[in-house]
């Protein structure tokens, strides 16, 4: 699962400012992962994408990233070391980087959250992404980038997050994963075989090929999905009610 290690860029482009950020979403039904766990290792450690077990909160590390709501930052542990993980590494790879906005995880015991249909079982998050510059929202929240979407430094986060080995998807606009095939393959930072195994291989809006997947009002965020503790895909075989 892991990607192979590649050439880091550390380029940045000179940045520009944008206005106030659009949040909310809510993502289709379709691409939630409602998978049950997959094989037959009877001593696995599920998870539920309904509720939250053990829930941890994320961490003040304002080097790294901004947060958002903080009643709504409790994750499992993978995703909540992945949030680190990744923006840690961000901090290291590009250090005039903006620290990464943190948008809603979960409750501290899961459950409903107000504005998503996900988020309930603290495996989802959603992450800042990059205008042109590394530049995220000071003020926290999140920008409409269009085509201000800084390809070099989001193609860096993303891959940070892969690299943490606890992504299962992420969901993002079309327009901006195109962006990012093109950036890495004509950079030649993934072969064509890699690409397809990252991006999505066909134009099906709810296509579950790939680990980064196309959806609505994704395109001043990035939603990540994190796997269980054994591997498996979240599911709602353990949920209550
Ligand atoms: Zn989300």
């Amino acid at each position: 699962m892991l990607l192979p290690l590649l050439l880091w860029s550390t380029m940045f482009a000179t940045g520009a400012e944008f206005g106030p950020s659009l949040e909310g979403e809510v993502v289709p039904a379709e691409t939630e992962a409602t998978d049950a766990a997959e094989g037959v290792d009877t001593g696995a450690v599920g998870c539920s994408d309904q509720y939250l077990e053990g829930g941890v909160q994320l961490p003040d590390l304002p080097l790294f990233f901004k947060r958002g709501i903080t009643d709504n930052e409790w994750g499992t542990p993978e995703m909540i070391d992945a949030i680190v993980s990744a923006t840690r590494h961000m901090r290291w790879l590009m250090p005039a980087a903006s620290p990464v906005n943190i948008g809603d995880v979960s409750h501290e015991h899961g459950g409903f959250q107000s504005g998503h249909i996900t988020h309930r079982g603290g495996v989802d998050a959603d992450i800042g992404i990059y205008s042109t510059g590394a530049h995220q929202n000071a003020n926290g929240g999140f920008e409409v980038l269009g085509d201000n979407f800084d390809v070099v430094a989001n193609w860096a986060l993303i891959e940070a997050f892969l690299d943490t080995g606890y992504v299962d998807f992420i969901l993002l606009d079309h327009a901006h994963i195109a962006r990012l095939r093109a950036y890495t393959t004509h950079a030649g930072l993934l072969t064509e075989a890699e690409a397809d195994d990252v991006f999505p291989t066909d134009n099906h809006p709810w296509t579950r090929t790939g680990y980064l997947r196309h959806a609505p009002n994704h395109d001043n965020h990035m939603h990540v999905r994190v796997l269980c503790p054994d591997g498996s895909h979240a599911g709602s075989v353990k949920a209550a009610g």
